[in-house]
């Protein structure tokens, strides 16, 4: 008899702003997760974004962290020492004619959504279905424009790669199997104009790289599951279990913000609470002990 894999999860912020109690929990849900079956708990920042990300954020969520309490395995993996990594699974794509260059700008989107005239445009989870401009322009058109320096981003073929992975499920410890409707999404962008990675391609990369097996994070981000799933079959990648859990609220009904700024950890702290409080806040009230 094989003994039961050690579950590995991950705690995956991005270093924009301090920790909320929001993150507190998320953390110490995967925290908790990795614990209960004795496995392994990570931690990785998302600092992809150069434009929103700062070092002493990153400080930041190392100092609130270890104040709460929690240890996670070193070293800890920076996403912006990680482009190679997704230049490659970009580079397999491409080789299976699976992405285009995109062009557009807002504006362009915009105005093909409204020059189009079939209202209402289709709403994907993350705003607007890219009309697919960009898959429509001839070769020629393509390289010269690239030739000539004008800035692109990299959209997947959705349709293809949906037909190309065939149908898939995801697993989710609350809404159980889920088949996976990621078609509705459009064209996602897998590489950004100013930056050659996405949030989509560098999750579903690290959590790979990383051998997470349970993917813990807010309900928000259930929908971006069915893409995810996608990526994993396209690159070969394994399929983690994932736990969606339900976002933390504020008093007056709110999620958590950027601009809570009295309900950040650290001012939590200066205010004189202590990491017992703010775990027990959180729906942790007992001690973490430290993870073997
Ligand atoms: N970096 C994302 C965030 O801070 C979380 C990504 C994930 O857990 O997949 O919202």
């Amino acid at each position: 008899m094989s003994a039961k894999p050690h579950t590995v999860t991950r705690f995956a912020p991005s270093p924009s702003g301090r920790l909320h109690l929001g993150h507190a929990y998320s953390a110490l849900v995967a925290w908790q997760a990795a614990r209960d079956s004795g496995g392994r708990f990570l931690l990785r920042i998302e600092d992809i974004d150069p434009g929103r990300c700062r070092p002493e954020f990153d400080a930041g969520i190392l100092e609130d962290l270890t104040w709460l309490g929690l240890t996670w395995e070193e070293p800890v993996m920076r996403q912006s020492a990680r482009m190679d990594a997704y230049a490659a699974a970009l580079s397999g794509l491409q080789q299976r004619d699976l992405l285009y260059p995109c062009f557009c700008t807002r504006k362009d989107i915009q105005r093909e959504i409204d020059d189009a005239g079939h209202a209402p445009h289709p709403a994907g989870p993350e705003g607007p279905v890219y009309p697919g401009t960009c898959q429509r322009l001839g070769e020629d058109e393509r390289a010269n424009r690239i030739v000539a320096g004008e800035p692109h981003a990299t959209r997947l073929k959705m349709d293809d790669a949906v037909a190309s992975a065939g149908p898939l499920t995801f697993h989710d410890k609350a809404a159980g199997t889920v088949p996976v409707d990621a078609a509705v999404f459009g064209d996602v962008v897998l590489a950004r104009k100013d930056i050659p990675t996405s949030y989509h391609l560098a999750v579903v990369v690290d959590d790979a790289a990383q051998d997470v097996t349970l993917v813990t994070r807010g309900v928000d981000l259930l929908p971006a599951t069915h893409v995810h799933r996608v990526l994993q079959s396209l690159l070969g990648l394994p399929e983690p279990a994932y736990a969606h859990h339900a976002l933390l609220m504020d008093n007056e009904g709110r999620r958590f913000a950027k601009r809570d700024r009295s309900l950040t950890l650290q001012a939590m702290r200066e205010a004189g609470q202590t990491a017992a409080n703010v775990r027990a806040e959180a729906g942790f009230p007992d001690d973490p002990p430290a993870l073997g």
